[in-house]
């Protein structure tokens, strides 16, 4: 607070990496005044080294071995690891570049929480820090549930089959056992269904990007607001084992513009990691990825872009209890439990025809009513009574090429590193995908 005020006083065009003023030199009355302020400083801080006029902590160093842009939950995990796997002790500078703290957009803060491999029951090992309190992620166990039609029934057994393969504990249930298990269903139109039997639920995705902010900062990950606007590159030519002539890029410099501001700080740094979720292929461009002819590698863009989902919050007394699980249905409307108190959130992915404007947080009320209601309350005949409280918005970090995550090197940018593009699962991805981006 009392930072905020001297800035106010200071002027926001007086506090650079120095103090310096438009004209090139100070005016008597102005050094006075300072001097004033300084001196009214030092009697509330007595001791302090510190001089808020010159307070730079809010830049960005000059220098970072590793610059992530994007402070979501998959730019934290990368620096988590990075700093957890480095080799001595601060070995590397990691800096997470992220325009805006309040997270308002971020698809992390507004999205619904579903994990199907439950890397949350031991989080304290991972993120505990001395002297805090541990971290509570509000997990919430329960099983994904999945209804397919007959068209879907072959696909949803071979997946079946490759998680249990992999050590998931899912199994498969025909339309009886589906009833048995959870009387309040409607079978019709499900030829079968697979269930989680363990480590899967959903969680508090606030809390846990908390948690990891918290712990990569005792960590020494440097934290800096502000937004990704350029860098600064150079090229080098080589030619491909079929002689094929190729550009080399590298990045040298990042540019950062700084909050509320027409200023921007240069970090020069030896890798980037592009974690900027929906925004990822904006700054893949600002990279020059997509910018060559149309079907070559060099004009082949990230497919990464924001798409709107809604997620909406309803009440229903006469709803499923406690054994709800997280239940996807043949149409693709989902839902799950909030609460004890009958209360359930959810929605469904619109097609490629509905895809609402991607220009603003916006909810359609009546996509609920058209789109969403009518399948739910066919699956769970109760829902025909339910009534929504409220509802939101978020951005899929979506990959328009399969809607899987892009993970590691650009090849022709050659220290530019993915990993974004998870189009909805990217929260229960984080953790694995942080280590294995940080150990590349
Ligand atoms: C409605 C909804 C429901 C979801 N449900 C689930 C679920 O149940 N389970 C699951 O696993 N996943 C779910 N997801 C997906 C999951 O939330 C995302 O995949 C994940 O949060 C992506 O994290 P991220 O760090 O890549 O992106 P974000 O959290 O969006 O972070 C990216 C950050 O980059 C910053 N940024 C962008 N451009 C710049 C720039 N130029 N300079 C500086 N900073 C920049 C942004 O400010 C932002 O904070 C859901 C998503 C939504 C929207």
């Amino acid at each position: 607070m009392f930072r905020g005020v001297l800035w106010l006083l200071a002027g926001r065009g007086c506090v650079g990496r120095g103090l310096s003023t438009r004209s090139g030199g100070s005016t008597p009355d102005w050094t006075e005044k300072v001097s004033e302020i300084k001196k009214k400083i030092q009697s509330a801080l007595p001791g302090g080294p510190w001089d808020p006029l010159y307070d730079t902590s809010h830049l960005p160093p000059e220098h970072s071995d590793v610059v992530i842009v994007g402070g979501g939950v998959l730019g934290l995990s990368v620096a988590y690891w990075l700093k957890r796997l480095e080799k001595p002790r601060g070995a590397i500078k990691v800096l997470v570049v992220d325009r805006d703290h309040t997270y308002s957009q971020a698809s992390t803060g507004l999205s619904v929480g579903g994990i199907r491999v439950d890397f949350l029951r031991n989080i304290n090992e991972y993120l505990a820090v001395v002297d805090d309190p541990p971290l509570d992620v509000q997990f919430n166990p329960s099983g994904y549930l999945l209804l397919a039609s007959e068209k879907g029934a072959a696909i949803m057994e071979s997946n079946v089959k490759v998680q249990r393969q992999e050590g998931a504990k899912v199994c498969l249930m025909s339309p009886e056992q589906l009833q048995n298990k959870f009387p309040w269903i409607n079978t019709d139109g499900v030829a079968l269904a697979s269930y989680g039997l363990e480590g899967e639920g959903w969680f508090d995705p606030w809390c846990l990007l908390q948690g990891l902010r918290r712990k990569i900062q005792s960590l020494g990950v440097l934290f800096c607001q502000g937004e990704v606007t350029r860098f600064s590159m150079s090229s080098s030519r080589m030619q491909t084992s079929s002689g094929k002539e190729m550009t080399l890029k590298r990045i040298h410099e990042v540019h950062v513009k700084m909050d509320h501001s027409l200023e921007y700080q240069p970090v020069e740094c030896a890798l980037v990691i592009n974690a900027a979720g929906a925004w990822s292929g904006q700054v893949a461009e600002l990279a020059g990825i997509g910018k060559g002819p149309p079907g070559t590698l060099e004009g082949t863009k990230l497919p990464v872009e924001p798409r709107k989902r809604y997620v909406y919050f309803w009440h229903c007394p006469e709803g499923p209890g406690l054994e709800t699980p997280f239940m996807a249905d043949t149409s693709g409307a989902y839902f799950r439990r909030e609460g004890l108190g009958h209360n359930y959130l959810g929605g469904c992915s619109p097609t490629e025809e509905e895809e609402p404007d991607p220009g603003n947080l916006e909810v359609d009320h009546d996509f609920f009513q058209d789109k969403v209601w009518p399948h739910l309350a066919h699956r769970v005949p109760a829902f025909q009574s339910l009534k929504v409280r409220s509802a939101w918005a978020g951005y899929y970090d979506y990959n328009t090429f399969d809607q899987n995550g892009v993970v590691g090197p650009h090849p022709l940018v050659v220290n530019m590193y993915f990993a974004t593009g998870f189009s909805g699962h990217g929260l229960q991805q984080a953790p694995a995908v942080g280590r294995s981006t940080a150990s590349l």
